[in-house]
């Protein structure tokens, strides 16, 4: 029911995942832009809440002019223009919507009636029905179970949808009787039964689904023409599988008790990992548990230390900890957004001697607010608690890390954050050994600082982890992981 996930706990549904246009969405969106590599906007995520939400407004407001307002038609109506509205601005030839949660849930009638009536305005040849379903292995009698899949086409069909694709999800292939028996029970045609198998490379499964039959079958049914080419990912696994060697870096966070919080994170290290022909074996940091006593053995053996982004007060001291073991024993370290007002504040406290630095989110009355909100920041910090969001462009100091990274003057980042670098501490911070390698291109705002040294030690504002994709890692964690490597 939430309208957007934005204001959601990490640790219960993981990341938010922010797009250029600055929505800020499921962490689902984060792995449909990996794997079909386009940028996706704020109409590429609909929930129950905001299609509630925008109905009651227009109620509200008389624009149903005294209808009585109901799931049908005025739930549904709102969630087909939102999907037709979501090809409109992209341009797509092919729009995928996925409806998420299991057939029968209470929670996704109304999306399914919407996409029932959707495929009768568009013409069936115009629509494909792909139902994903689980088929178990029972290992007493080692056989995999197609009833399942039986009662939820069952059910599908109860409610107008006949699924003209069934993705039989699974950890092995399910076999060639399973398939037919599925195909002959919920009527589909039996090369329309495709077995998606657990593989030990997420990346590896377009290269499956293909030799499975999957696209073969898409494009028949929507009579649609053009020349597939798996190279890239061929070329993508064939990186991943050479990989030698491995970098270990230390995720510090106070959200490390649910991995997905950190998702995209992950990935972008993963990805610069395939790119420097290294696994990435990250060490999960619970930031709330650091103390100066168990600092050395924590980082016993890591080659690098990320302090991704976060919110409020809690676990921040050890986070400031982590930042200074890595300043002071020479580890390379990557803040991102929290990571970077991290590390901006430990380098006030120990190098600037501003002894209690801090951010404005932390202690509003600290007198030595290197981060704050900033009211000169007028057009860019919003007002009434929102945040910056989305992207916006960077441009790039000379002869810096930011500048080797991205071989670029100017660069567009996504950003999700409320407080900035304080610029009243810019000159001091500077003058004792900070360097600002990225700014607005007014030179106001400072997205990114760094230190002058061998190994990478940087800070960014904005997250590039929302940039990386599988075969395009983001130049930042490819130096990352380059300097880790080096190290
Ligand atoms: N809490 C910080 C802010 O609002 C950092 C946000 C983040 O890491 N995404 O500025």
């Amino acid at each position: 029911m939430n309208i957007d996930p934005g204001t959601m706990n990490p640790i219960q549904h993981g990341e938010v995942y922010v797009t250029d246009d600055g929505a800020e969405t499921d962490l689902d969106l984060g792995h449909y832009e990996r794997f079909i590599d386009e940028d996706l906007n704020k109409y590429s995520n609909l929930t129950s809440g905001k299609v509630f939400f925008k109905v009651l407004e227009k109620e509200r407001k008389g624009e149903y002019l005294g209808e009585t307002v109901q799931i049908i038609p005025h739930v549904t109506n709102e969630t087909k223009a939102f999907i037709r509205k979501s090809a409109e601005v992209t341009g797509a030839d092919v729009l995928i919507t996925e409806i998420g949660g299991t057939i029968g849930d209470i929670e996704s009638q109304h999306f399914l009636e919407a996409i029932r009536q959707f495929s009768y305005e568009v013409g069936r040849k115009n629509c494909l029905f792909i139902h994903v379903c689980l088929v178990p292995y029972i290992s007493g009698s080692d056989e995999y179970k197609s009833k399942p899949t039986q009662h939820s086409v069952k059910e599908l069909q109860s409610i107008g949808i006949n699924p003209d694709v069934i993705v039989a999800r699974s950890d092995g292939d399910v076999g060639e009787d399973i398939r037919r028996k599925i195909a002959l029970f919920c009527n589909v045609k039996e090369d329309c039964v495709i077995s998606d198998v657990t593989l030990p490379c997420l990346y590896e499964s377009p290269i499956m689904l293909h030799k499975n039959g999957l696209d073969k079958v898409v494009v028949r049914e929507l009579g649609l023409k053009g020349k597939l080419d798996l190279k890239p990912w061929k070329t993508l696994v064939a990186k991943i599988n050479s990989r030698k060697g491995e970098v270990k870096v230390a995720l510090v966070g106070k959200y490390v008790k649910l991995h997905d919080s950190y998702l995209s994170v992950v990935e972008a290290l993963n990805a610069a990992g395939y790119e420097n022909g290294v696994f990435v074996n990250i060490k999960w940091v619970d930031s709330d548990e650091l103390t100066e006593d168990n600092l050395s053995e924590t980082f016993d053996g890591v080659d690098g230390i990320i302090v991704p982004g976060g919110f409020g007060n809690r676990g921040i001291e050890g986070m400031i900890l982590s930042c200074k073991w890595a300043r002071e024993n020479g580890i390379p370290y990557f803040g991102i957004c929290l990571g970077m007002q991290i590390m901006v504040i430990e380098f006030a406290r120990d190098v600037c001697g501003l002894k209690n630095a801090t951010s404005g989110e932390f202690d509003a009355k600290s007198e030595h607010k290197v981060i704050d909100i900033m009211p000169d920041q007028k057009g860019v910090v919003k007002k009434g608690g929102t945040m910056r969001l989305g992207a916006y462009p960077c441009k790039i100091k000379a002869g810096t890390i930011m500048e080797r990274a991205y071989k670029k003057a100017e660069i567009s980042e996504r950003h999700r954050h409320r407080y900035e670098f304080n610029n009243y501490f810019r000159e001091l911070l500077i003058e004792k050994g900070l360097v600002v390698s990225g700014t607005s291109p007014d030179e106001n705002i400072v997205e990114t600082v760094e230190l002058k040294r061998d190994k990478f030690f940087l800070g960014a504002q904005f997250h590039p982890e929302f940039k990386s994709r599988p075969n395009a890692a983001h130049p930042l964690f490819i130096e990352f992981i380059r300097s880790c490597k080096d190290k």
